[in-house]
């Protein structure tokens, strides 16, 4: 086996925390259904990744000033993101669901009047949330990461947070203690970003390994690794 001296590294950022697509496991390696896919294409590929765990708005930030050469975070393709960034096929599905800490009361999005949401920075379900805060009288309050979201409706300092729901499931069955009180809204899909333009040898790369991987079996694998189809 010889190294071939023109592999190239790419730059791809993404989340700190937001399993079950990016995560540090026990023994504190990087995992997830994004990280896993990613390493499996580039592989298939030939292309080498650096993979960056800055959090989801710096990610997408650093993306945007070309700082980095892709950001794979269980990013949703949005109209709005069209604008500055050119996405892969898509590779999982989402919605936004409200969720509530476990012994609430509160099922609908009318209860929230007066009371506090908390939001994930730069994220479509804070977005979805904004969109709503008006007709539904709530104020917000935002959080760079998911978990401390998370803790703040746990703690009851605020009622309710908008997640995306497969994140929300994953959270929930490793023992966060919240249910989700809505049906998913607007769902879409989550896909890798590249800026506008730029980059477009890799995007083709990604498409052309996560069609072999979903031929091969190797995406179904990875997806199977994180989450038990069952449930
Ligand atoms: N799925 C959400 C979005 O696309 C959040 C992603 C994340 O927090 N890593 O905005």
């Amino acid at each position: 086996n010889h190294v071939n001296a023109d592999t190239k590294t790419y730059n791809i950022g993404t989340d700190v925390t937001y399993p079950p697509f990016e995560f540090a496991n026990k023994n504190n390696q990087y995992v997830g259904i994004d990280i896993d896919l990613m390493k499996a294409i580039a592989k298939e590929e030939g292309f080498k990744v650096n993979i960056q765990p800055i959090g989801f708005n710096s990610a997408v930030q650093s993306l945007q000033s070309g700082q980095i050469d892709g950001v794979i975070a269980g990013m949703a393709i949005t109209d709005e993101r069209k604008q500055k960034f050119d996405f892969s096929k898509p590779y999982y599905k989402t919605g936004f669901i409200m969720t509530v800490a476990k012994n609430s009361n509160i099922t609908s999005l009318k209860q929230l009047r007066g009371k506090r949401v908390a939001l994930k920075t730069g994220t479509a379900a804070a977005n979805y949330a904004l969109s709503l805060k008006d007709k539904y009288g709530f104020k917000t309050v935002t959080f760079d990461d998911s978990d401390n979201m998370y803790n703040d409706v746990v703690n009851g300092n605020s009622v309710a947070c908008f997640e995306d729901m497969p994140v929300m499931q994953y959270a929930i069955q490793t023992g966060t203690k919240l249910k989700i009180v809505t049906k998913p809204a607007q769902s879409g899909y989550y896909g890798f970003a590249v800026m506008k333009g730029k980059n477009q040898e890799l995007l083709h790369k990604f498409d052309d390994g996560l069609a072999k991987l979903k031929k091969n079996g190797g995406y179904d694998k990875i997806v199977n690794r994180y989450i038990n189809q069952n449930t």
